[in-house]
């Protein structure tokens, strides 16, 4: 039977499985507050302090970005500010991963239609194909009225889905452009 995480956290509470130590520590009543913090010091120990904004959402919180060199060592919410008082919202929280992450796809990728493999293709022969795809399936599919006379100008063969690493602007943007191309089924992905 897979272990779930309450499964886990139950049980390394109660000194079984796995996490015997954590579980025991924790039942004895220690803390682990001051050993998280003493980790958290030495990891932004000679790191710069920037004031900085989170990129995706109007809220605004503010972050802090600790930088060691050029490098980002450590991004999280500013305790002054007086909106978001330190805390930030899982997309938020998740920033540091916005620029380090080994898992990003930096290269274009394209698959050909009834290809198994991906290949690399640069930026601009994408963004003509997207452009291409998209004015044939509108012209194709455009309706201007509907049976009753209705005026509707729509298309309903294509769906825009937003990613939660979109921020504020390029989805006003995107929403703007969609609808000036008569699509109506917008939707994003956001602070999940
Ligand atoms: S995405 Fe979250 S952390 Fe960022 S500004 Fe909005 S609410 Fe704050």
């Amino acid at each position: 039977m897979p272990l779930t995480r309450r499964d886990f956290l139950r049980a390394s509470a109660a000194g079984l499985g796995p996490g015997t130590a954590l579980g025991s520590l924790l039942g004895l009543g220690a803390s682990l507050a001051p050993a998280t913090a003493r980790a958290q010091q030495l990891r932004i120990r000679d790191a710069k302090a920037t004031p900085s904004v989170c990129p995706y959402c109007a809220v605004g919180c503010a972050t802090v970005v600790h930088t060691i060199g050029n490098e980002i060592v450590n991004i999280e919410g500013d305790k002054r500010s007086p909106h978001n008082e330190g805390t930030l919202c899982p997309k938020g929280a998740a920033t540091y991963q916005l620029h380090k992450n080994p898992n990003r796809a930096t290269k274009v990728l394209h698959r050909k239609p009834g290809a198994t493999e991906w290949e690399e293709v640069e930026l601009e022969w994408a963004m003509d194909r997207v452009a291409q795809l998209v004015k044939k399936t509108r012209d194709e599919t455009f309706v201007e009225r509907l049976s009753n006379g209705k005026l509707v100008n729509y298309t309903p063969a294509i769906f825009a889905l937003g990613g939660a690493t979109l921020d504020n602007e390029w989805n006003h943007l995107q929403q703007k452009l969609l609808r000036g191309l008569g699509v109506v089924a917008i939707e994003n992905q956001a602070r999940i």
